[in-house]
């Protein structure tokens, strides 16, 4: 197959474009002129005594975008249930509630609350005014707290259950923190149809122009999604999977190796977490926050467990990806690593100051970063004070030689590479969010392409040099060629993966088969 172009970027940094490519069996055998490209692909086919496809394509063709930090299913979760963004009032949360009530058979699910747009921390009671007859579940918009109503306490059984752990849950309130929303959230979960979660999220991914994404923290039940959504060739787009602690546990008990898989589909690795959110003050700082003298986070592991970790997936040569936002939780993971040897990953570090980032370059740690929550804290010169200038400075990463790669963590943000990219170029408006950690575009577009590729470890990914896979975005306009301001506005008209299309806008209008 011939792709060809006004202008096809065969990758980023350095950034080379040509007119055309061609495709063979998934794989990109040769970019060049469109001359060229035709008159390869006559020889190929006739050698090959196969048709000779030409696609025309109406738009910039780029690598496909590779999103480092995903949550599929919870990304298929959010499309199906209620969406509380940008709700600003109490009153306000109710009201959609109890209108949107009534779609749900079993569990109301909704998701993007935040209690600083709200006035206030929602309740148990508030949620019980609305909805008695059915469990509610809230999430906030990071993931990692939650509001049910009285109902689903009790069907949690978090009101008679001795084990769980205590300081996860306000019961006074209804609110549940880190390991019991997780607890909530995958009974919801497990609600749904697990093939049916896995492939909606893979087309929403895709049709946000993404070809590879690595999903963080896999259940069981989107586990069982994946393998059964492969098997049936269902999957829209390349995925790598990092298994949630628990289910990695849950193999290596009974000895059941993940699944080894194939360029789409594979095991790579295990996620673990070391701390919380920023938003709900749950992120491990090395002092007090800023506008809460009470507490400086809440760690959830020490460098002891990281040692132990990275030495029990290393038996299965797997990978391992920390979640660490504050720096005190960053220094803790990065200790573990230096300890045990291992070049793993960190995700986020989103607060990272220069000696941390120092440490962190000495244990060479990768990191996933995501440009879009720059966006989303609006807060964090209130929750931390001077050490707002610390925040985000993937510049900082890059000088000092960390390999980066641009994610969304969708479902927590929006999946469109270029809300990240349009973000890591503005900074915001956040005054003390230091403006010489601003990235250029073509800087962007690597991390999102092969600065990704190269913290997933597959260098046939990010790029369109012979040998890669034929991965491919076609967008509307040149993202190095428009303003700034323009670069969120960019869409994206087709997607391939293997030189297929898994996405396609407008065929009639975009491709051209002969
Ligand atoms: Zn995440």
């Amino acid at each position: 197959m011939v792709i060809v172009a006004s202008k096809v970027y065969v990758r980023f940094k350095p950034t080379r474009y040509v007119e055309s490519l061609v495709s063979l069996n998934g794989r990109v055998v040769y970019v060049g002129s469109k001359e060229k490209s035709l008159s390869i692909a006559r020889s190929l086919s006739e050698a090959l005594g196969c048709r000779e496809e030409v696609v025309e394509v109406d738009g910039v063709v780029s690598p496909g975008f590779i999103d480092s930090h995903v949550h599929l299913a919870g990304t298929a979760m959010k499309k199906i249930g209620i969406n509380l963004e940008g709700i600003n009032s109490i009153d306000e949360l109710l009201e959609v509630v109890s209108r949107e009530a009534t779609r749900f058979r079993e569990w109301v699910y909704g998701r993007g609350w935040d209690q600083d747009r709200l006035g206030r921390w929602p309740t148990r009671r508030d949620l019980d005014l609305v909805v008695e007859d059915k469990p509610v579940l809230l999430v906030r918009i990071c993931g990692h707290v939650a509001v049910v109503n009285s109902l689903a306490l009790e069907k949690l059984g978090y009101l008679k259950k001795e084990s769980m752990n205590k300081a996860m849950i306000d019961y006074e309130n209804g609110l549940l923190f880190e390991d019991a929303v997780g607890d909530a959230y995958y009974s919801v979960k497990k609600s749904m149809d697990p093939i049916k979660l896995v492939v909606e999220g893979s087309r929403v991914l895709a049709r946000n122009g993404i070809t590879m994404a690595s999903d963080m923290g896999v259940d069981e039940i989107s586990y069982i999604g994946y393998l059964y959504a492969y098997s049936r060739g269902l999957l829209s787009i390349r995925t790598r999977l990092y298994l949630s602690e628990k289910l990695f546990n849950e193999l290596d008990k009974v000895g059941v190796v993940p699944f080894g898989g194939d360029e789409l589909l594979r095991v790579v690795g295990v996620k673990s977490f070391a701390d919380g959110s920023l938003g709900a003050r749950t992120a491990w700082l090395s002092r007090e926050y800023d506008d809460d003298p009470t507490t400086s986070g809440k760690p959830l592991l020490d460098s002891g467990r990281v040692v132990k970790l990275a030495r029990s997936v290393k038996k299965y040569g797997l990978d391992l990806a920390i979640h660490a936002i504050g720096d005190a939780a960053i220094r803790e993971v990065v200790r573990g690593y230096i300890d045990s040897n291992c070049r793993c990953r960190i995700e986020h570090a989103s607060v990272a100051p220069p000696s941390v980032i120092e440490e962190m370059a000495k244990a060479r740690v990768r990191v996933s970063v995501q440009p879009r929550f720059i966006k989303s804290d609006y807060w964090v010169e209130e929750r931390l004070g001077d050490r707002a200038r610390w925040v985000y400075p993937f510049k900082s990463f890059l000088r000092l030689g960390l390999e980066v790669g641009f994610s969304s963590d969708t479902p927590v943000e929006d999946p469109n590479p270029f809300e990240g990219i349009y973000f890591a170029i503005t900074r915001g408006v956040l005054s003390r969010l230091s403006s010489s950690e601003s990235l250029d575009v073509e800087t962007s577009m690597y991390l999102y392409t092969s600065g990704s590729a190269s913290i997933l470890g597959d260098h046939n990914a990010g790029c369109l040099e012979p040998g890669c896979y034929t991965d491919v975005v076609v967008l509307s306009h040149d993202p190095l060629e428009v303003y700034v301001e323009e670069i969120p506005s960019i869409e994206v008209l087709a997607t391939m993966v293997g030189g297929k299309f898994v996405y396609n806008r407008d065929s009639s209008s975009c491709c051209i088969e002969d």
